[in-house]
């Protein structure tokens, strides 16, 4: 292959590079976000289950403001009681008892439900504290991940720069103009390798057995007449030797 024809399959290499590069340093931010999402995931549900027990909490406050004013209740009947003249009198106060005593009963049944569930949920809530620490170890060690693939990438992205610009120093500018050209015309892809039976690997035209048997020489700038893409040709590898049998 010639200088010229070598230097533009690893210009083509190098723009791979870059560009691959380019993908993922413009994509690091997205994926930093998308690592936060997942824990402002976690973070909302242990919110919820802290809610739900404070809610629980309330309501069973709420039951035992009941069962106080209740309870005054049927301690000032029980009071009154002593007071009573008449049978009548009597009987109506012992119907008010045993009205305020079930109603007591019945709002401490509630209070006790409501004891059971704030059990429950206040397992439930350290269950989401324990999900989501688990989660900021995993997300934050994903992240350092991530800021060290992103550091590599950089390093790649300076290299494969750098190689570059010495490259095209190198070559002949006619020549780099041509790729640029076709470069930019052809999403970046300006060198094509031909198939071993005649094809342009890229745009898939067959090539004129002329341009191919003249291209399999790589001895000279040669464009693809579909897609224009510079050609070259690898060949097949040597036929291997037969294996050597030890007796
Ligand atoms: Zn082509």
């Amino acid at each position: 292959m010639t200088p010229d024809l070598t230097r533009l399959v690893q210009l083509q290499e190098l723009d791979d590079a870059i560009e691959d590069a380019r993908r993922k340093i413009a994509a690091h931010p997205q994926r930093l976000a998308d690592a936060d999402a997942r824990l402002s995931g976690a973070t909302e549900r242990l919110e919820g289950v802290r809610q739900r027990l404070k809610e629980s909490q309330e309501a069973r406050r709420t039951l035992e403001k009941d069962a106080a004013v209740f309870q005054g209740r049927l301690t000032k009947f029980k009071d009154q009681l002593s007071e009573i003249k008449t049978n009548r009198e009597y009987q109506a106060m012992q119907h008010e008892i045993a009205t305020a005593q079930s109603e007591l009963l019945g709002v401490e049944e509630k209070v006790l439900e409501h004891m059971l569930e704030a059990d429950v949920i206040a397992a439930e809530v350290k269950e989401a504290e324990q999900g989501l620490a688990r989660q900021q170890r995993e997300i934050g060690a994903e992240k350092t991940a991530l800021d060290q693939e992103l550091a590599l990438v950089q390093t790649k992205l300076a290299d494969a720069s750098e190689k570059r610009a010495a490259l095209t120093t190198a070559a002949q500018p006619r020549l780099i103009a041509l790729f640029e050209q076709v470069a930019r015309a052809r999403k970046g892809i300006a060198i094509s390798v031909a198939t071993r039976d005649g094809s342009c690997s890229v745009c898939h035209v067959r090539l004129r057995p002329a341009v191919f048997q003249l291209v399999r020489q790589n001895d000279q700038i040669i464009q693809c007449e579909s897609c224009q893409r510079i050609l070259y040709y690898v060949p097949p590898p040597a036929p291997a030797e037969a294996p050597v049998t030890h007796p």
